[in-house]
């Protein structure tokens, strides 16, 4: 029996794999982008998030994974920049989102030119934990994740890549991932550094 759940650390939303066993004891790691855990039928979900407050922070660390904010410092565009500790994160939040907007909105211009789409999408930037990026064909928008600010922009070309070859191909089929690559060549690398917070 399988459920997955999610657990913030630092602001970043990680997801939790649950595999329930018949097993005695409680195993936790940290693997790629997501906790896994291995435990006894009926361990309440309680239980689990004690856990994770115990444990999360150091299986993080021994993964190696920075997290994007921290007590007197944000990653904003791949630089690690300095705070002042105590700092209002909604307002610097509010900051960022609109240097993300601004410079998404610029690239998104640039790289619909580029793959010749002639109707610009509309940008919207949400802080969304789930993904990246979306694309809505209803309302020819696409959303960034306010995360992707923490980023080197170019990884924030490559999900605006990703989300524009959906204008093509709805799915993720190989058809789409030859359109994608054809345009952003290090898709792939790309999009493990936005897994692995990889900053830049
Ligand atoms: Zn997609």
């Amino acid at each position: 029996m399988k459920k997955s759940l999610t657990y913030e650390v630092d602001n970043v939303t990680y997801e939790v794999e649950v595999t329930y066993k018949r097993i005695k004891r409680l195993y936790l790691t940290f693997k790629g982008d997501k906790f896994i855990f291995r435990v006894p039928y009926f361990t309440s979900e309680k239980t689990l998030r004690n856990m994770l407050d115990k444990y999360a922070r150091k299986l993080l660390k021994r993964a190696s994974v920075t997290p994007a904010w921290g007590n007197d410092y944000v990653y904003v565009f791949g630089e690690k920049e300095t705070l002042k500790e105590g700092y209002d994160q909604k307002i610097i939040k509010e900051e960022l989102k609109e240097s993300l907007y601004k410079y998404c909105l610029k690239r998104l211009r640039e790289i619909e030119v580029e793959m010749n789409i002639s109707l610009p999408y509309k940008l919207k930037i949400k802080d969304v934990k789930s993904k990246f990026g979306s694309n809505s064909k209803a309302t020819h928008t696409i959303v960034i994740a306010l995360n992707m600010v923490h980023f080197s922009y170019p990884i924030i070309d490559s999900v605006i890549y990703h989300e524009l070859a959906h204008h093509f191909h709805f799915d993720h089929s190989k058809a789409f991932y030859r359109t994608l690559l054809t345009y952003c060549p290090n898709y792939y690398t790309y999009r493990k550094m936005c897994i692995r917070r990889i900053y830049r």
